[in-house]
């Protein structure tokens, strides 16, 4: 079994012990479920047993990717919520002076930067779980977080915050649909653009041996038409010659245009599930000099990291270590957009 019909199967057996279901499987691609009324309805099966299969075209319901697997599984998910709050209430917090931790971590380029306060918060990461799909000539599909400290709107880098530890439910966390999306959005099209490189390379180099079979083929016709001219006895009609070459360079043109379009890329970026985590960090304050002008800028320290979280670039939204600041707002920016 693949890994990833591994993961549908314990994924669609538990979607459907959570609405109920008794799931058995018999043999590692074949199994039935005993279903409440209304889950066998939305299944379409017939009585209350449900068929299984992890093989596409099995009988009953098919946990395969070829078959509508995603659809009727999203049908049993539009009737889950899809953010999840959770909140940890202790954690260890760097004690002590962070003056240090700061001057390592970051380098100011253009300013004087000094350090006025330390505070324990309580801060909500953000994590955004993305579906990615690239359809080509081929496909390629991957799923992936993206998380985002919500009151600095820096992206972070952290560990699967389910996996790690030991966090309630937080059914008093903020309802409203967090700002954090846009900034996600646009961090998750650049890492996957990193991510699907070797797709993109793949679908490129197919194109370009597509594009060469071809050249080479017409220009095989097109000299094939030269040689008859200078090897028969009466000469051809130059007229017929050229229209000939027209006609041959523009059926190449049309079979390039079709290459192009095999082999476009559509991509699909959808946001899945969103987790609100709230953990107590470090705030510290900070006092930015900027020639005449003066600003306060927050960083956190976060304790999964264990270490200061970089700084978000006020032009292109990234994080950074390595800061500039604008002369009249102190805004934060990084070297690339200072430069
Ligand atoms: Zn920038």
């Amino acid at each position: 079994m693949t890994s990833i019909s591994q993961e549908l199967r314990e994924f669609g057996t538990k979607l459907l012990e959570r609405r109920g279901a008794l799931v058995e499987w018999s043999a590692d691609d074949e199994g039935s479920a005993m279903a409440p009324k209304e889950l066998a309805n939305l299944l379409h099966a017939d009585g209350e047993i449900i068929r299984l299969s992890t093989q596409p075209g099995g009988e009953g319901w098919s946990f395969s990717l070829a078959s509508d697997f995603l659809d009727t599984a999203s049908q049993l998910l539009e009737m889950e919520p899809r953010v999840g709050a959770f909140r940890v209430d202790e954690m260890y917090l760097k004690r002590g002076d962070l003056e240090t931790a700061v001057q390592r971590a970051f380098t100011w380029l253009n300013a004087k930067v000094r350090l006025l306060d330390t505070q324990e918060v309580r801060i909500e990461y953000h994590t955004w779980w993305f579906h990615a799909l690239l359809v080509s000539e081929d496909r390629w599909e991957t799923r992936f977080p993206i998380s985002i400290n919500a009151a600095s709107g820096t992206v972070v880098e952290l560990p699967n915050l389910l996996d790690l530890w030991e966090f309630e439910p937080h059914p008093g966390a903020n309802q409203q649909p967090p700002a954090t999306y846009q900034q996600a959005v646009r961090e998750a099209q650049l890492q996957l653009r990193k991510m699907a490189a070797g797709f993109f390379d793949r679908m490129d180099g197919r194109l370009q041996r597509d594009k060469k079979r071809l050249r080479e083929y017409y220009s095989a016709l097109l000299r094939e038409s030269h040689q008859k001219k200078t090897r028969g006895r009466t000469q051809p009609d130059p007229e017929k010659l050229a229209a000939r070459e027209r006609a041959v360079k523009l059926e190449l043109r049309r079979k390039n245009n079709e290459l192009d379009d095999r082999y476009a890329i559509d991509l699909t970026l959808n946001p899945i599930v969103l987790t609100r985590m709230e953990i107590p960090a470090l705030a510290v304050e900070l006092s930015v000099q900027r020639k005449r002008a003066q600003k306060n800028h927050t960083v956190y320290w976060n304790p999964l990291l264990k270490q200061l979280e970089p700084i978000r670039c006020s032009g292109c939204g990234r994080g950074t270590f390595s800061v500039a600041f604008t002369n009249d707002d102190v805004a934060p920016l990084c070297a690339k957009c200072s430069g």
